[in-house]
């Protein structure tokens, strides 16, 4: 089976911040796959503006550099690189003065979508869309495509969101969480809402809990300010967990349409309740295992920032009352795994007697690395007299199941800019939602800050702090491993 590339229509994408980390690490060589897969007609244009003073070729010099490290497989191909490199424009551009604007607005293209990636510090998301507005680029046709974190708690997400509004309709406003735009996620969907197995066993009548868990090996190197500013619960958990909680706990959308689909998730982060102070357990890393600690990473010795949180969710609703949700998120843990397992309950009654075992399912959805969907289920162990149960996986992996010209998915941010360019919001955050995610993490942070809490040491390497293993404990149950 191959993959169906479906072509778009011509437009021009603007990157401010095009010669930023981001825009050479992930934008730009996610337009240039997209690009190879011969997605785009013949006159997409592509535009870098920044602060730093550099011309058309000086731009494509530094984005073959970035193509050559980020995408090596596909810049192996000349041909399509000078093809890719010859759509590429760059206008040095002063996002909080009237340098470069004129220059700019003269680039693009009349009638065609015109698609602004705001790849900057947040500070700069309201200059600049003021002046896309002033400059005259503003058209029915126009989306800007803002990078998180968006905003800092729900005063700075609300005034943020008013800034927007002030020049485009939400309509033409994507908020990206690259998490949405990841292969499985979507699967995670299409898993639930697809297939009649499993929609009428999703409830607290069979699930026992749900577990999702974020580990990342990564540290906090090259975001040292920033992060030790934001920590673990804003930087990871009110924005990509709680996207993945929202479309594990979801009501069936009427449709797969962006409001049809946004508001069911922002009925469930509306349902959750607060989460109490012993259902929460903060770490951060210490040196080990010839790693540094955290507080000499961001030379901050008395810094008390988490970067680890686990905590235990509650869905106030039909559905769900009854089950927890146990969320946890962490760096330098022991492997790079992000995983959903829904834990069902056991059988009610075993016919084979208690010393034959019992078993629960457990359906565990891999988001990475190695994307994929296993189910645990109880047979017989072979050759042993009487009935004893063990546990087998029927595992899935979607790269094995679906075939070789498939085990390189498009990247998420591939996915994601090409949504923008074809108008689909869909896996884009709504105002809204943003709003009540902030408003649920506001009070966890603010109870911190009232108690002095400092977060429990763990180790680098190491699965998070004790006191996580003890909230489950106490609950009479345990987390699933953490396996790369
Ligand atoms: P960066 O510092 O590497 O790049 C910033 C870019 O902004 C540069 O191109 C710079 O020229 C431009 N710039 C700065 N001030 C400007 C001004 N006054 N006018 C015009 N251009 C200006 O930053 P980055 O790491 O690429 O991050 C960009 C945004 O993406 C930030 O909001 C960040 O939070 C977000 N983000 C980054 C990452 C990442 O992995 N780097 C991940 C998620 C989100």
């Amino acid at each position: 089976m191959v993959s169906r590339v479906i072509p778009v229509d011509p437009f021009d994408l603007v990157i401010f911040g095009g010669t930023g980390d981001l825009a050479r690490r992930k934008i730009l060589p996610a337009l240039f796959r997209r690009f190879c897969a011969g997605q785009w007609p013949s006159d997409v244009q592509i535009v870098g503006a920044a602060r730093r003073t550099l011309d058309d070729t000086g731009f494509r010099s530094l984005v073959s550099d970035a193509l050559k490290e980020h995408a090596p497989k596909h810049a192996r191909d000349r041909v399509a690189v000078e093809g890719f490199l010859s759509r590429l424009r760059y206008v040095p551009v002063e996002a909080e003065g009237p340098q470069g604007w004129e220059e700019l607005a003269g680039l693009l293209g009349q009638n065609r979508v015109r698609a602004f990636y705001f790849s900057v510090a947040p500070r700069l998301f309201g200059p600049l869309a003021e002046r896309i507005e002033a400059f005259g680029m503003a058209t029915e046709k126009t989306r800007i495509v803002v990078e998180k974190p968006f905003g800092h708690d729900l005063d700075s997400a609300r005034s943020l969101n008013a800034t927007l509004a002030a020049h485009f309709d939400e309509n033409q406003i994507y908020r990206i969480d690259h998490y949405l735009g990841k292969e499985t996620v979507q699967n995670l969907m299409a898993v639930r809402f697809g297939n009649m197995l499993f929609e009428p066993l999703w409830n607290s009548q069979y699930v026992d809990h749900i577990q999702i868990t974020v580990a990342e090996t990564v540290g906090v190197d090259g975001r040292e300010s920033y992060y030790d500013r934001a920590g673990a619960m804003r930087d990871m958990m009110q924005n990509h967990l709680m996207q993945l909680l929202c479309l594990i706990a979801m009501e069936p959308p009427a449709k797969f349409d962006p409001d049809a689909v946004r508001d069911e998730k922002l009925k469930v982060i509306r349902a959750l309740d607060p989460v109490l102070p012993h259902h929460i357990v903060r770490g951060q890393f210490v040196a080990a295992e010839g790693l540094p600690g955290y507080r000499e990473v961001v030379g901050n010795p008395r810094s008390t920032t988490e970067s680890y949180v686990a905590l235990r969710a509650h869905i106030s609703n039909w559905r769900w009352a009854g089950t927890p949700f146990y969320l946890r998120t962490g760096k330098r843990l022991v492997a790079r795994s992000s995983v959903i397992n829904v834990m069902f309950k056991d059988a009610p009654h075993s016919i084979f007697g208690e010393d034959a075992g019992r078993h629960a399912n457990v359906l565990s959805i891999r988001l990475q690395p190695n994307e994929g969907i296993t189910l645990k289920v109880t047979i017989k162990e072979p050759g042993q007299g009487g009935m004893r149960l063990v546990d087998v996986p029927l595992d899935m992996s979607f790269a094995e199941a679906l075939g070789p010209e498939n085990q390189v998915s498009p990247d998420a941010y591939e996915r994601l800019i090409m949504d923008v360019v074809r108008g689909n919001q869909t896996l884009f955050m709504r105002g809204d939602e943003v709003e009540a995610a902030w408003a649920w993490t506001d009070p966890i942070i603010a109870g911190w800050q009232s108690r002095g809490d400092v977060p429990k040491p763990y180790d680098c390497g190491s699965t998070g702090p004790g006191d996580a293993e003890l909230l489950m404990k106490r609950d009479g149950r345990r987390w699933q491993g953490i396996k790369p």
